[in-house]
């Protein structure tokens, strides 16, 4: 972290992050990047052809602030296909620049300074420095890994204790802050694990913000279920999702909300002075990918799903153990048995000059406090080619 002496003091702790150190390395050794998470292969073209004719139009000028109806209404025709819930395009659907933006506005249309946010952690990056901005404060959840070891491909799941969320809810929380899948674990909270939690805001009177944008990348054995469809909680719901990761797009920056209208209102308010729009192009080709047939969206997760085998197994053989994720594109390690001091981030400085790739610490998806729950864990993506993933593993391999 670089000091940063007119960075404002909300945003002390948000600086330049191993992150970006570590994508600077593997273009400097040359090593495979498997640690942002974005995918090496162009999306469908059913979807990239859209765009492309859309550009020269009228889509080039901005777009209806809400979004373009069309989208909006392939959104709500998306939600109520896979999650069986109705959302009105008129004023319950809301197109943004990316998850982020729903999420960071969300954060800043509903936050009252001091409101307490209760998430899970690890968490993804942009989920803190958001509450931040909105004068939020964090109450974190740990998740905890299952066990696994050496050599071995651990099938368990993570899990929290029902005891710490109920402790992290304080009479100041004010929303909980969801994501499953969840990035970077590639844990799916189960419909057990989500009635625990829409008791918990239920009880508390939160509002429930959940980050779905990896709704479709979702594996064998597993299910995404929206905590929105569970008994009385749609009302209380913004459901956040995107194209990004879906359609191998994470370029163009087109998400969306859904939502009661009074609390999308809200996260409107605050949209409408962030961006106000983005990528009018973009958008029909979304709506287009939203309608593709059911066999598009099973496709993504069988193949990402082979991709996810070529890598743990890679990982195991190298005496690492791996957690085989439920969803998303993350694998994640424990480097102890490599690395006894448990540095992860030493360990993955040192992984371009040992195996030639390039991974992510943990670490940097816990919050300061609780930094040592996550100091020996290792993230690798898979959303690469065949090629680049077999290469990766056997490279990987040479830490044996
Ligand atoms: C990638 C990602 C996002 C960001 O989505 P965009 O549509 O690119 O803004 C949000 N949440 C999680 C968990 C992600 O992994």
């Amino acid at each position: 972290m670089t000091s940063a002496p007119h960075l404002a003091s909300r945003l002390q702790g948000f600086g330049t992050t191993v992150f970006a150190e570590m994508s600077a390395l593997a273009v400097a050794t040359g090593a495979i990047n498997l640690g942002q998470g974005f995918p090496d292969e162009p999306g469908p073209h059913e979807v990239l052809d859209v765009a492309r004719a859309a550009i020269g139009t009228a889509h080039d000028q901005y777009p209806p602030g809400p979004g373009q109806p069309d989208l909006r209404a392939a959104i709500a025709e998306h939600q109520q296909r896979f999650r069986g819930l109705a959302y009105d395009p008129a004023d319950e659907v809301l197109v943004t620049a990316g998850a982020t933006e729903a999420l960071t506005a969300a954060l800043l249309g509903l936050l009252e300074p001091g409101d307490e946010v209760v998430l899970f952690e690890p968490m993804y990056d942009s989920y803190a420095a958001a509450v931040a901005m909105a004068g939020g404060v964090l109450r974190p959840v740990p998740l905890r890994p299952p066990p696994a070891s050496s050599g071995e491909v651990a099938t368990g799941r993570w899990t929290f204790d029902e005891a710490e969320l109920r402790a992290a809810v304080t009479p100041r929380a004010r929303l909980l802050l969801l994501n499953t899948p969840h990035n970077p674990t590639g844990k799916v909270f189960t419909r057990a694990e989500l009635a625990v939690l829409a008791e918990v805001a239920d009880a508390a009177d939160l509002l429930v913000l959940t980050d779905e944008v990896y709704e479709h990348l979702v594996f064998a054995g597993a299910e995404h279920v929206s905590i929105a469809t569970l008994p009385g909680m749609r009302e209380r719901t913004l459901v956040v999702s995107s194209g990004g990761k879906t359609f191998n797009t994470t370029g163009w920056k087109t998400g969306w909300v859904c939502g009661p209208a009074a609390l999308v209102s809200a996260v409107r308010t605050a949209k409408q002075y962030l961006t106000f729009v983005n990528g009018g192009p973009f958008q029909p080709a979304i709506a287009a990918g939203l309608r593709l047939p059911d066999t598009y969206f099973a496709g993504v997760a069988a193949e990402l799903q082979r991709r996810r085998d070529l890598l743990v197994a890679g990982l195991a053989d190298a005496g690492l153990p791996v957690v085989s994720p439920e969803a998303t594109y993350f694998a994640t390690v424990d480097v102890r048995p490599r690395r006894p001091d448990g540095d992860g981030i030493a360990f993955c400085r040192s992984l371009p000059g040992r195996a030639g790739v390039v991974a992510v610490p943990t670490v940097v998806f816990y919050s300061p406090e609780h930094a040592e729950l996550g100091r020996h864990l290792v993230r690798f993506a898979f959303c690469k080619r065949d090629e680049v993933l077999a290469e990766a593993a056997q490279r990987l391999r040479r830490l044996a």
